[in-house]
């Protein structure tokens, strides 16, 4: 199967007056159609800056970059990316939220507006649509966000730690429900985390960074004997404590 991303090499320094921050250190991994990787590392070690390049937000120093075989700059391959804040807007309702991407494209169409409505519905939002913001919890706020990117029908999702200013048991809830949607939609995603608990629950692969400027310190297949493997039952299985100590005893060896 031919990966939908590949990276091979990727270097990348900030630059400023006060000289250069070293951000990563030839990183180089694939990612497969349908898969979920989680990146996990130490706080400041570069995840936000990998994904920023994954993107083309910005341009790596050195090193290639190719989606479904195709250099970035000559890809049609469409990368949904979800933040840490949902920004949604306050004077919208959730559906012109939703819409905020198919806008802002000019994607906007009859069969876009019923797609918004079908997620929204199966997403558990449909009686919130016409609401503000403000009205929803924290955990619909983020699935909201997550509609508001997958109407766009992105190839890839980008995900910058999307959970972590829940408190912890929405957190858990929102994870989990997130986790499946994506699983049921076969989408593939990268998400990054301190977290590692939620990276082990959601991920088919982990890849441990190590400190700034970060480089690949071990990749770990992740893989659970579940009859249901959602992010709640992993969590409970025995191999979550073994992935959880191969990842915590790695992110120690390479602080
Ligand atoms: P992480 O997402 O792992 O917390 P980041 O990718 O945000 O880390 O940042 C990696 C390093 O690069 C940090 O030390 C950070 O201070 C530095 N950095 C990030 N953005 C900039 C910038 N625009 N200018 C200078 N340094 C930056």
């Amino acid at each position: 199967m031919e990966p939908i991303l590949e990276l091979k090499n990727i270097n990348y320094a900030y630059h400023n007056l006060e000289g250069e921050t070293k951000a990563l250190t030839d990183i180089s991994f694939s990612v497969f159609p349908g898969e979920f990787v989680s990146i996990v590392g130490p706080s400041g070690c570069g995840k936000s800056t990998l994904l920023s390049i994954i993107c083309g937000l910005i341009e790596p120093e050195k090193g290639l970059i190719k989606l479904s075989g195709k250099y970035l700059r000559d890809s049609t391959t469409n990368i949904g990316y979800m933040l840490q804040h949902d920004h949604l807007f306050e004077w919208r309702t959730v559906y012109h939220n939703v819409l905020l991407g198919l806008e802002i494209q000019h994607m906007l169409s009859a069969r876009s507006r019923g797609h918004a409505h079908e997620l929204l519905e199966l997403y558990g939002l449909k009686q919130f649509e016409h609401a503000k913001p403000s009205e929803l919890s924290g955990g619909m706020r983020q699935r909201a966000a997550l509609i508001r990117t997958l109407v766009l029908d992105p190839d890839i999702l980008l995900l910058d730690e999307p959970f972590s200013a829940l408190d912890y048991q929405t957190r858990l809830s929102v994870g989990n429900d997130i986790g499946q949607i994506l699983r049921d939609a076969h989408k593939t995603a990268i998400l990054v985390t301190h977290d590692l608990s939620e990276a082990v629950s959601l991920a088919d692969r982990v890849i441990v960074l190590t400190a700034r400027p970060a480089a690949i310190a071990k990749e770990i297949k992740v893989t659970f004997e579940l009859e249901e493997d959602t992010p709640m039952c992993r969590r409970n299985a025995p191999e979550f404590k073994h992935y959880f100590n191969l990842i915590w005893k790695e992110l120690n060896t390479n602080a």
